[in-house]
């Protein structure tokens, strides 16, 4: 699909025709399309005026401020590629995001700034460093004000109006830089393009744009007329679901993006019900506890249309309890990886509900096969690797010849995932191909065992791991995480599984713990901490 608007400078010129609307809202600011568009141009002339130059990489370490996508849009106006930072990261993290992408700016919060303070000797091509929502240190080399650019929210609407950087963007130029979320090692950067990232956002199922994407037609510009959506972002924007299908989609469809800073349950039933946000969720984690927060009857969550996540497995019980809770919300869900620029197969409304072990098909543009050991593709319905294809599938990875070499063919790309595609082209997540694990030759996929733990009444969280075995080769082990003021002993649990399940898929040892357990900040359970108990 090439039809327009094929960059992410179109999104944003699209998104800045939503004018007086408003855009952001954080705590008490906000801003419209308008404001925001101004200080976005503003910054992306301070950038290209400071020396940032086509290609060059300019860092975003903060949490989820308004400054945020400013600084996204700007460094992608000025010609550079936009490289968020996991805020998350400390120490030797920081130093790899810094020293791998050769950002030569950086544009942060100032807890971000006191880390890289610290550690700046070790980030030679660093130049300029712009902190949002403070003054500049004293005595500190290379580091300036944000607010000294572009002013406090309040008064970017105030703004002169500002002019694209006269650079010649083209859709196969590269734009964004994300992190993987480093589960299976080392975080690899992935390489986005214009174009890529566009489609990600025009397909994508809460864009208004997506039918004319399936057709092959252009997108006509949004209309401004349409109700305006509320969108809740509670995950993090370095991440491409929170970018791209969060941000970007609410800029190019006129949406309302209430911000918060970091999840948190009680913040986000207060902003849901102020801001009356139709839409909310992120990863599975997200949904369960906004089940919690219904049951607790305290908001009126009436407004929510839609409850989605995706990210990591979702039980197929979270539906179904979803719906229940409300009958209004459609509860949808989503596989993507970094690579594929985030949301990569959508499911939702009855067929999700019909289908709720499915992750759903693909987006329109895109394809998905399974494939077998020998990389020949497998019929309909037999587990393999899940390989992908489509336009938001990143170019390469960031300086890493080898990681290319290994994952991408002949356009596809492998995704180190296990599934199954249905004749309908329905998606089915079984497992990581690392996570699988051989019992004396008969494969287990933990994600199998995990869903039938969490269909006891008891179970609130469930994660398999590999336990070596001298002879088996691999046996499954199971932490579960009880609900609180519910009771159930390792034996029970067995026993329940082994109703559900082959004798051999049926974990030797269950550790039960009260609380929940550990996960990386986008839901993702630490498997490699757990076998570590075992
Ligand atoms: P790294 O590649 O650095 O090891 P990561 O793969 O966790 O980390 P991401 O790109 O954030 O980094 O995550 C993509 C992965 O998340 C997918 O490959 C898949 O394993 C998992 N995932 C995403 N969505 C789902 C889903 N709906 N169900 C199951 N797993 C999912
Ligand atoms: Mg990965």
């Amino acid at each position: 699909w090439t039809a327009a608007p094929p960059t992410l400078r179109d999104v944003f010129l699209a998104g800045r025709a939503h004018g007086p609307k408003t855009f952001l809202v954080y705590e008490d600011d906000r801003a419209s399309f308008e404001a925001f568009s101004r200080a976005t141009l503003a910054l992306a002339d301070d950038l290209v005026r400071g020396g940032v130059r086509p290609g060059d990489r300019v860092a975003i370490a903060m949490r989820n401020l308004p400054e945020w996508p400013v600084a996204f849009f700007a460094a992608l106006l000025a010609g550079a590629i936009a490289t968020p930072l996991n805020a998350w990261w400390t120490g030797p993290e920081l130093d790899h995001g810094f020293a791998d992408s050769g950002a030569v700016a950086a544009i942060v919060d100032e807890e971000r700034l006191a880390r890289i303070a610290e550690r700046r000797g070790a980030y030679p091509a660093l130049g300029r460093v712009l902190v949002a929502r403070a003054p500049a240190p004293a005595g500190a080399r290379g580091v300036e004000s944000l607010t000294d650019v572009i002013g406090p929210v309040a008064a970017w609407a105030g703004l002169p109006e500002g002019r694209l950087p006269d650079i010649g963007t083209e859709p196969e130029d590269p734009a964004t830089l994300f992190y993987t979320s480093g589960t299976t090692g080392r975080s690899k950067g992935a390489v986005g393009t214009h174009r890529g990232g566009a489609c990600a956002v025009l397909a994508h199922p809460f864009s208004a744009a997506r039918s004319f994407v399936r057709r092959g037609e252009p997108v006509p510009a949004p209309d401004p007329a349409a109700p305006q959506k509320v969108a809740l972002l509670s995950i993090p924007l370095f991440h491409v679901t929170g970018c791209f299908a969060t941000l970007v989609t609410s800029l190019h469809r006129g949406s309302r993006l209430v911000m918060m800073r970091r999840w948190d349950l009680a913040g986000a039933l207060a902003l849901i019900e102020r801001e009356r946000c139709t839409s909310a969720g992120g990863v599975p984690t997200i949904a369960f506890q906004l089940l919690d927060g219904r049951d607790a009857g305290t908001h009126d969550l009436s407004s929510l249309e839609t409850i989605s996540y995706g990210g990591a497995p979702a039980p197929a019980e979270l539906v179904r309890r979803l719906r229940a809770a409300f009958p209004h919300a459609q509860p949808a869900t989503g596989w993507g990886m970094t690579e594929t620029s985030g949301t990569f197969t959508h499911h939702q409304a009855e067929d999700y509900v019909h289908h709720p072990e499915s992750c759903g098909p693909p987006l329109p543009i895109c394809e998905a096969k399974s494939v077998g050991p020998d990389e020949r593709d497998l019929p309909p319905g037999e587990v393999g690797e899940l390989w992908v294809k489509g336009p938001n599938v990143v170019a390469g990875y960031w300086n890493r010849p080898e990681a290319d070499a290994q994952v991408f063919r002949d356009g596809w790309m492998r995704t180190g995932d296990l599934a199954r595609v249905d004749p309908e082209g329905f998606v089915t997540i079984v497992d990581r191909a690392k996570d699988m694990l051989i019992r004396g030759g008969e494969n287990i996929y933990c994600g199998e065992v995990e869903n039938a733990l969490h269909e006891h009444p008891a179970v609130v969280d469930a994660a398999v791991v590999a336990i070596p075995h001298p002879t088996l080769g691999e046996e499954p082990g199971a932490v579960v995480a009880l609900a609180r003021g519910r009771e159930a002993t390792e034996e029970e649990l067995r026993a329940f599984v082994a109703g559900r399940l082959a004798a051999f898929k049926v974990p030797v040892r269950i550790l039960l713990r009260d609380e929940t357990l550990p996960r990386n900040p986008n839901g993702k359970i630490l498997k490699s901490e757990l076998r570590k108990l075992f």
